[in-house]
């Protein structure tokens, strides 16, 4: 099959790496050449808002699926008029927005932190009486990696906090005081068939995602199918085809939902080692109608993160076990540029490989002199 993506990021890169192998060809729609998925799939260069350009994408393939959700929705509806655009248009307006996303978890019944819709000061100060401090202001649209939020600690933080944010409409959440944070990766298929990774632990830095671990430790079957059951009713609710990725936070073993991405995401990137099927061959046979396998782990496997900074190859490669993956990106502050995966045989030899990377990863962090 012919298939087109929209965007030109990493995420669409690792897509292309899954589905040229398996007979597909792939284009992507990027900003610019320079974009990491150009390098491994036809690039079809030009802005998302150029009806010509949406025009072309339509003309050579028979599928779309989007690899970011900010994608302009007009795009994703123009597309979807004329072929399957997989994830659909419900899946990116529920995921881009965060008031969208809450109300519909709230609908299906799945825990959050008590929230509130903010679209003025005014709104704010009686969301802060309702919620209460600490809690978290959010930009409704395009935040992530902790962009566009502010923590409110004390009553001070209030007043300017709307402003600091854009004015933009936003939300106010509770600040959970979480024990740790997790995230379970769903995939549904054309026929409605669900298959799910197990939950993985995730530890950020700065609001970024370092590190994560899979499968989480410690995770009992009553929290594993609370998570699952939780993902299905989305996946279900949203029609979503594709992978689905759903971040919870995880207090004491209630599990709150944070957000939804409605596409392969950075804590599925283990998979492409640590599981018979990587996410990304899992959207791809969603999105081309193709079965679905059982999602399994081939064991535990860690995931690093390299932000901002592109440590020596040749010492994470001399470590057993370490799969190192470059976006081809250059390095700069707060920016994903690459990540390792770390497999091993057993516990201790993945505690002490997981180590070694976290080491010189920490050491080349300012990226080279
Ligand atoms: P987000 O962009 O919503 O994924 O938020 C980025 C990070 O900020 C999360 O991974 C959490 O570490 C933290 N965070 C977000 N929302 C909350 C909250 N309501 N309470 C406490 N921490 C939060």
């Amino acid at each position: 099959m012919r298939i087109g993506i929209l965007g030109g990021g990493q995420l669409g890169r690792m897509l292309a790496l899954a589905a040229v192998p398996m007979g597909h060809e792939v284009v992507v729609l990027a900003q610019s050449p320079d974009e990491p998925a150009c390098a491994v799939a036809r690039p079809l260069i030009g802005s998302f808002d150029d009806d010509l350009v949406i025009e072309r994408l339509r003309q050579s393939v028979d599928v779309v699926t989007y690899e970011f959700e900010n994608v302009p929705r007009a795009a994703v509806e123009g597309l979807a008029a004329h072929l399957p655009v997989r994830p659909g248009v419900r899946s990116l307006v529920v995921a881009s927005d965060r008031w969208n996303e809450k109300t519909t978890f709230h609908a299906l019944g799945i825990g959050t932190a008590p929230f509130a819709q903010v679209d003025d000061e005014d709104s704010l100060r009686a969301a802060v009486d309702r919620i209460g401090l600490p809690a978290v202001l959010k930009t409704r649209r395009l935040g992530y990696d902790g962009k566009g939020q502010r923590v409110l600690r004390t009553e001070a933080d209030v007043p300017g906090a709307f402003a600091a944010i854009g004015g933009v409409p936003a939300i106010l959440e509770g600040f959970v005081r979480f024990t740790r944070e997790l995230s379970i990766l769903g995939v549904r298929g054309v026929d409605g068939t669900i298959v799910t990774y197990p939950l993985v632990e995730n530890t950020h830095r700065s609001g970024i995602l370092f590190r994560t671990d899979a499968p989480a430790p410690h995770v009992s079957d009553a929290l594993a199918t609370r998570a699952r059951e939780a993902i299905s009713r989305l996946l279900v609710e949203l029609d979503h085809v594709g992978v689905l990725a759903l971040e919870l936070f995880d207090r004491e073993g209630e599990l709150l939902a944070n957000e939804i991405a409605p596409r392969v995401h950075n804590t599925g990137h283990f998979t492409i080692e640590g599981a018979d099927t990587s996410q990304f061959e899992a959207h791809v046979r969603a999105i081309t109608g193709e079965p679905l396998p059982p999602l399994t782990l081939r064991g535990r496997s860690v995931m690093i993160n390299l932000v901002g900074a592109i440590p020596p190859r040749e010492l994470i490669l001399a470590i057993p076990g370490a799969h190192l993956h470059l976006y081809g990106k250059t390095e700069r502050p707060g920016r994903k540029v690459g990540h390792i995966t770390i497999c091993a045989p057993d516990d201790a030899a993945l505690d002490d490989r997981v180590a070694r990377v976290i080491a010189i990863v920490d050491t080349n962090r300012d990226g080279p002199a």
